[in-house]
């Protein structure tokens, strides 16, 4: 697809925004990285801001992040009031960001830094959305990888709206789709599925997902199940509605089999022996009634909270950066002038 450029703007804003949860070891490493790759962009009218948001962090991230902005006043942090989980902390940024795109971005390095001016130039094209797609997983476990593919295959069959695979949170949006996402009301926020959701013109980019540059994965198999079952309810019902068919299914099944034991019966007489039979299809009944049970509960939860309409995250502090001087001294400038006018 080419789209003509649309966006000629000579001054713009990208947010980076950067969740953190326990990261001490990958905050000062992450920004040398990023400034060696967006410092660059400035002479080409290409600003960034980085927004920090700390997911509740018990070591000292913010201490950590709080120093770094005494050096670069480009950072800012929001500061959650507990561990909400990297989707709230991302919506977070999303709400609180100034730019005239945002790009949500993994501390750890594991999305490189040096795709950015690619998204940026993509946007910059006139796309709205710019997708980072993993084309080489080889950095994940073998396990993480095969449940990934199995996820995607089982949502993007039965959701309403396809994700794209091997899509993580990295990708560029422009503030269209910001106050988009911003309009969507559900709680329990599964990214992924909301950005594809919101639609609007996508490019992809491919690139190679590199190991983690410190500490540890802070998604264990249990989230990442959890996580999944999220991404499956939020965007599908299918589960829901599937034993409606199974019922209608057994039901039939049933009916036969009782038409050709009362024939039997009738022509044969009675048969004794049937006890193998009962018993499997009752603990086979029981066993699909209970899961149809255990799905509907799903679901139930999921709307008991949407309905209780807690807000996502609740900020702690706004932490912004003190004004740098040189725009204070341009302040100072022009009220001098205005000053000197008669
Ligand atoms: N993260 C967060 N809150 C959480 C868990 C993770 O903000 O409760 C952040 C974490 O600091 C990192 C990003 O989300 O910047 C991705 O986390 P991680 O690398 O552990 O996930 P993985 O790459 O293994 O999927
Ligand atoms: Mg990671």
């Amino acid at each position: 697809m080419t789209v003509v450029s649309i966006d000629n703007r000579p001054n713009v804003m990208v947010s980076l925004i950067i969740p953190v949860h326990n990261e001490e070891t990958a905050i000062a490493p992450f920004l040398s990285a990023v400034h060696e790759t967006v410092d660059p962009l400035r002479a080409r009218g290409i600003d960034f801001e980085f927004l920090f948001v700390n997911d509740g962090s018990r070591d000292t991230t913010l201490e950590q992040l709080i120093e770094a902005q005494h050096r670069d006043n480009r950072i800012r942090i929001l500061d959650l009031s507990r561990n909400f989980g990297k989707e709230a902390a991302m919506t977070a940024g999303l709400d609180a960001c100034r730019g005239d795109a945002a790009i949500p971005i993994d501390v750890d390095l594991q999305d490189p830094p040096t795709l950015i001016p690619l998204l940026v130039g993509k946007w910059r094209e006139g796309f709205d959305v710019v997708l980072a797609r993993r084309c080489d997983r080889s950095s994940d476990s073998y396990m993480k990888r095969q449940t990934a593919t199995l996820f995607y295959r089982l949502h993007n069959l039965i959701a309403s709206q396809e994700i794209p695979r091997n899509v993580g949170d990295f990708r560029l949006v422009d503030r269209q789709v910001i106050e988009a996402l911003k309009r969507l009301p559900e709680r329990r926020r599964f990214m992924k599925g909301l950005f594809a959701w919101v639609g609007y013109r996508t490019a992809v980019i491919d690139y190679v997902r590199d190991a983690r540059v410190s500490g540890t994965s802070k998604f264990s198999g249990w989230k990442l199940w959890n996580f999944a079952l999220e991404g499956i309810t939020s965007f599908s019902t299918v589960p829901l509605e599937i034993w409606t068919y199974i019922g209608g299914v057994i039901s039939v099944g049933s009916f036969a089999y009782g038409a050709f034991t009362i024939i039997k019966t009738v022509f044969l007489g009675i048969d004794v022996p049937g006890y193998a039979s009962l018993l499997v299809s009752m603990l086979f009944l029981g066993g699909i009634q209970l899961v149809g049970i255990g799905i509907l509960g799903q679901y139930l939860g999921r709307v008991y909270n949407e309905i209780k309409q807690r807000p996502i995250y609740l900020l702690r502090q706004d932490i912004e950066a003190p004004a740098a001087p040189d725009n204070l001294v341009a302040m100072d400038a022009m009220l001098r002038r205005s000053a000197d006018q008669p």
